[in-house]
Formats: structure tokens, sequence, C-alpha cells
């Protein structure tokens, strides 16, 4: 059965370092709306421009705007194998939506592995985190730094950068809006009975192999 995977969590809950993980182990397509939103910002597209007004507030994106871009990527034949959300859905009228497209594109969620992470810590893990320039990789200057300094695990290039988002005073806005919207989409997914959880509070690697478990039940 393909695995049309979504991550669930907080912001700083670990997702995006656990989907370069499941990426290297599992190979499909990593889809992050924060991502892709970041990418059209960079090259100021319209879009790009338009989404960095909310957020730069740490509010979310309008609905219209991500959905239309979930729905056009889950479109493309490199995903009919498989796929990983990353940040989406993020409220229940995004999670109405997908199972309205995700069924019409004949491919609908079949696992959400909710990364579980005490609130208070996240903080600490958004202000310190860093992400290499070239390929994306996600670092903390605490808790996973690179082995060597200044010198990306994964790619071996040596700029860095901290998300204009991750500053504490967004960052507190996030994680409200996002505390908020979480609950409803907990209840949606665990009714449906497709809901794991795992626990993020563990070190990087023990998450990991947590949900290798849960997807190895699976594939
Ligand atoms: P998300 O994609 O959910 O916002 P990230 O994967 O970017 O979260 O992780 C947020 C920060 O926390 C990063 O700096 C990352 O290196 C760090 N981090 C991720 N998982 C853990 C963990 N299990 N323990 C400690 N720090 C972590
Ligand atoms: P992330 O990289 O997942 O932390 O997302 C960064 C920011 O992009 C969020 O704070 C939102 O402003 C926006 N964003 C990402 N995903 C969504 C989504 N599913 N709905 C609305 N906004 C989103």
């Amino acid at each position: 059965m393909a695995l049309n995977l979504m991550l669930m969590g907080l912001p700083g809950a670990g997702k995006g370092t656990q989907a370069e993980k499941i990426v290297d182990q599992y190979h499909i397509p990593h889809i992050s709306t924060g991502d892709i939103f970041r990418a059209a910002m960079k090259n100021n597209t319209p879009m790009g421009i338009e989404a960095k007004s909310y957020i730069d507030k740490g509010e979310l994106v309008p609905d219209e705007v991500t959905n239309g871009i979930v729905k056009e990527r889950l479109a493309k034949d490199d995903v009919n194998d498989g796929y990983m959300l990353d940040g989406f859905p993020r409220n229940m009228a995004q999670a109405e939506a997908l199972e309205t497209f995700g069924a019409e594109l004949g491919k609908p969620l079949n696992c959400v592995i909710n990364i579980h992470v005490d609130p208070e810590s996240l903080m600490e893990r958004l202000t310190g985190r860093y992400i290499c320039r070239n390929c994306g990789a996600t670092y903390h200057k605490i808790f996973n730094p690179t082995k060597v300094e200044g010198t990306c695990d994964r790619c071996g290039e040596h700029e860095f950068y901290q998300r204009e988002d991750d500053k504490p005073e967004t960052v507190k806005n996030r994680l409200d809006v996002n505390i908020k919207m979480n609950t409803p989409l907990l209840d949606f997914y665990k009714k449906q009975g497709i809901l794991h959880e795992v626990d993020g509070n563990q070190d990087i690697d023990k998450v990991f192999a947590d949900i290798k478990a849960v997807l190895d039940q699976i594939n």
C-alpha cells in the first residue's frame, strides 16, 4: 500500500528533522507547505509576497492559497506511490479540503503521525534552530549541532541561516495560533483510526525509531 503520510506537531516538534530521515528511508516526496512558501518568498513571486505578510506575523496563510498549492502538488505523478505532508493540514477547513481532493485524486491520507512535545520546550527549540542555505538540513545550536562546526553534515556547505519567523516575538504568536487549531485536528484523525502518537520529547534518533516502528507496520 502507498504510504500517504502526514506529519503533525506544533512548530518546533521536529517534523522537518524527522522528515529528512523518513525521506532517506522510505523515499517518498516531502511536501512542506512552509518550505513551499519560503521558496516563493525568496523568489518574490506574487504568492510569496502575499504569504510573507502572514508568515512574518506568525499567522496562517489563507486556506484558499494553501489548499490550492497542496492540491496542485498532489496531482503530480511522483506522489502516486506515496507522499509525506509536513505542516498541512493545520486547521479543520484544510483537513476537509484534503479529504475531498485526496479522494478525487485517488491519494487519500492513510497515516497521521503526531509528534508530541511539551509546549515549554518549543520556544527553546525554535529560537536555537538554524538551517543549511544549500540543502535545507535543520540543526540546533545546542540539541543538534553540525558534527564539524560550520559545515553541513548532509551536503558539506558552510552557509546557514536562521528563519525570520523564529524570533521570540513571532514564535509566541505562532505557537498560540497552532495550539488552538491542533485539538480538533487530532480528534478528526483519531476518529478515522489513522492517528499515531509519537513522543517527541526524546532524542532525535529515538523519535525516529518510534516513527519507523509505526511506518513499518503500514508499509
Ligand atoms: P518543525 O519542522 O516541527 O518546526 P524542526 O524539525 O525544524 O521542527 O525542529 C525544530 C528545532 O528543534 C530544530 O533546531 C531541531 O534541530 C531541533 N530538534 C528537532 N528534534 C529534536 C529533538 N528530538 N530533541 C531536541 N531538539 C530537536
Ligand atoms: P512551518 O515551516 O511549517 O513552520 O510554516 C511556516 C509558516 O508558513 C507558518 O507559520 C504559516 O504562516 C505558513 N504555513 C505553513 N503551512 C501552512 C498551512 N498549512 N496553512 C497556513 N499557513 C501555513
